[in-house]
């Protein structure tokens, strides 16, 4: 399990050697098998090492498969469990994005937002993950690693999708429910996606003051949302082992704030592999399950049926007299 240092101002991930859930040697040869490649690199050990990188985000992301020719992800993913980078891969996709509550992206879309910046005191070229394109340098997205100690100082816990901020031509996403294009190719499929050496997924960073001012500032312009708690029930924790199928090596099952728990189907482990065929509704442990995809089962805390008391006349009255 790679070490990940929460406090760092940089280099986030602090151990760049070991994966998480997906083995990248694995994910070489599924890259080296596709059509299009998007992992880039051009040697065996280029596209190790970037798969390596993209793995690490794993620890708190999730990856889209994203169209050819397009900048759309194959899937829906709102509510759903993150895939990890071999589930992506295995839609055979032209590039990749990834999704996190704790990414904070400044997309500099336009030459006007480097004057933007500029004139906020912002580095562009502060080291942390930069996400370019190979037809176009001047284009390029730089990407914050947010603990979650700072999304508590946002009112929402987040920021809207932002496009074009000020009119400045620079957007700014800090949600989960966007999502970052970070490899492969680019939609027009003349550019890749690419980050260059010592600005790569190791040196992710916390986000300086200038760079924490505009988030707050953008935030502080937002109503005040009523699904704030949408983004703490979405928020998971890893379990070891997990309570369904007992998985206690390379942690992909997670139990959510909300009582939900993501039992991935896995070759080692998985609900039915523990437990035999399962249906919607049958109890395992204790938790009832809710919903079935390929990836994964989705189990809620059984609660057995209270026993049905009939509404006294009296009060079946009063309700309809209410309507
Ligand atoms: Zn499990």
């Amino acid at each position: 399990m790679a070490y990940f240092n929460t406090k760092a101002t940089i280099g986030v991930v602090a151990d760049p050697i070991l994966a998480s859930k997906s083995d990248p040697l694995h994910m070489l040869q599924m890259v080296k098998n596709l059509k299009c490649h998007p992992v880039t690199g051009v040697t065996d050990d280029e596209i190790l090492l970037r798969a390596r990188n993209l793995a690490h985000l794993e620890l708190f992301c999730g990856f889209l498969p994203i169209w050819k020719g397009k900048k759309s992800p194959m899937l829906k993913y709102g509510g759903e469990p993150n895939l990890s980078l071999q589930e992506a891969l295995g839609f055979k996709p032209a590039s990749l994005a990834v999704r996190s509550p704790n990414l904070l992206t400044l997309d500099n879309d336009k030459e006007s937002s480097f004057d933007f910046v500029a004139q906020r005191g912002i580095d562009f070229t502060f080291p942390t993950w930069h996400i370019r394109r190979t037809d176009k340098e001047f284009r390029f997205k730089q990407v914050f690693y947010v603990p979650d100690e700072l999304l508590a100082e946002l009112p929402n816990g987040s920021i809207k999708r932002t496009i074009n901020y000020c009119d400045s031509g620079l957007d700014v996403f800090l949600s989960n429910s966007c999502y970052i294009l970070c490899d492969g190719e680019h939609e027009k499929g003349k550019g890749r996606y690419y980050s260059p050496n010592g600005l790569d997924i190791p040196d992710l960073a916390t986000p300086p003051k200038e760079v924490w001012d505009l988030a707050l500032e953008i935030a502080k312009g937002e109503p005040k949302s009523k699904t704030r708690k949408r983004y703490y029930n979405t928020k998971s924790r890893k379990m070891n082992p997990c309570i369904i199928c007992g998985r206690d090596e390379r942690l992909w099952c997670s139990e959510s704030d909300n009582g939900l728990i993501f039992c991935m189907n896995g070759s080692t482990f998985s609900s039915e592999r523990e437990h035999g065929s399962l249906n919607i509704g049958d109890v395992v442990n204790g938790y009832a399950l809710v919903k079935q995809s390929p990836t994964c089962n989705t189990f809620k805390f059984h609660e057995p049926q209270k026993r049905h008391t009939p509404i006294r006349p009296i009060r079946r009255r009063k309700a309809l007299a209410r309507r």
